[in-house]
């Protein structure tokens, strides 16, 4: 039974059970000598409004959302940051004592420290090929054309949703955009192949939760590229396995995951947590790459 006294934050979707957050969040916690309590909560596909309303009352400081109510979180907001107005979805809530609430999205900075600090690669004047444009390509478009890549192609199994994704990054991409080849294609290997080698190739649809291979030909890939799956935990997924067989270097989503996590973290309690570890500890539970 949680006490007053320690403040609580919950990780809010459905399903739930998955999920790494309260540990993750607990080892941060600890490298600062702090108690929290950090639960999972399954939310009913309709009744995301109606458990925020219950947090409220029993005064839960904060809540990060995962799938599907990344956009729900953005609607029960009182405040919205600018990362997460123009991702459309929220993934961090923080709780005022007013009773309102304040929505930010910080996957995007996530996968940005993951690619550049973790993984070590340079995105000023890359070239990026990101598949899929679900609400997790949304939040990380602009943080990576922000980065100014010389070239961001969005190719998405719906084609109608990436051309609204690479709208939006000609509409909100800041005064640089323009100097960023960007550019829309349906995912199939037959018009991807004429685009020839990335130096990082993003998957951030879900296609790799199935096992499902996506059609992309092998002419992206090349001994200077990374392939970047955001799904973790299933080893090497087909895309990866696609990838690593062409030459490439490949990571999963773990690293983007704890990063996420301490970028929330860093929202609720103003300190920055040290990453490395949590990555170790949790890599060493997961199927290997
Ligand atoms: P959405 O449901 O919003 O979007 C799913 C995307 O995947 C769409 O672009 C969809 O295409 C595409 N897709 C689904 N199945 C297939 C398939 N078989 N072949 C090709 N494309 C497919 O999900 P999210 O964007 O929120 O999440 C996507 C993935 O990213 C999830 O697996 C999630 O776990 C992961 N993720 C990881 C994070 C991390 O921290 N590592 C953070 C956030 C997300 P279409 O538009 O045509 O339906």
């Amino acid at each position: 039974m949680p006490t007053l006294d320690i403040p609580r934050y919950a990780v809010l979707g459905n399903p739930i059970a998955h999920s790494r957050s309260p540990e993750i969040h607990q080892a941060f916690a600890k490298q600062f000598g702090r108690r929290i309590d950090y639960s999972r909560r399954l939310v009913p596909m309709q009744g995301f409004a109606a458990v925020i309303a219950e947090m409220r009352g029993e005064h839960f400081a904060g809540a990060n959302v995962t799938v599907p109510f990344k956009e729900d979180a953005i609607s029960v907001a009182a405040r919205v940051s600018e990362r997460a107005r123009h991702a459309g979805a929220a993934n961090t809530l923080t709780f005022r004592e007013d009773g309102t609430i304040d929505a930010d999205n910080t996957d995007g900075a996530g996968l940005i420290k993951d690619l550049t600090i973790n993984l070590g690669r340079a995105l000023e004047g890359a070239s990026i090929l990101l598949v899929g444009a679900g609400g997790a390509a949304r939040g990380v478009v602009l943080p990576l054309a922000a980065s100014r890549p010389a070239r961001l192609i969005v190719c998405n199994r719906s084609p109608e949703k990436a051309a609204a994704l690479v709208a939006l990054l000609r509409e909100r991409g800041g005064p640089g955009i323009d100097r960023i080849e960007c550019a829309v294609r349906p995912l199939d290997s037959n018009s991807l192949r004429e685009l020839g080698e990335f130096d990082l190739v993003i998957n951030s649809t879900s296609a790799s939760l199935g096992g499902d291979a996506l059609d992309l030909p092998v002419s992206c890939f090349s001994k200077r590229t990374l392939a970047y799956d955001m799904v973790y935990g299933n080893g090497i997924t087909p895309f990866l396995g696609a990838a690593r067989a062409a030459g490439a270097a490949v990571a999963d989503g773990l690293g983007m995951l704890v990063e996420q996590a301490a970028e929330s973290f860093s929202v609720w309690h103003a300190l920055r947590p040290d990453t490395a570890p949590v990555i170790t500890t949790l890599r060493a539970s997961l199927p290997p790459l």
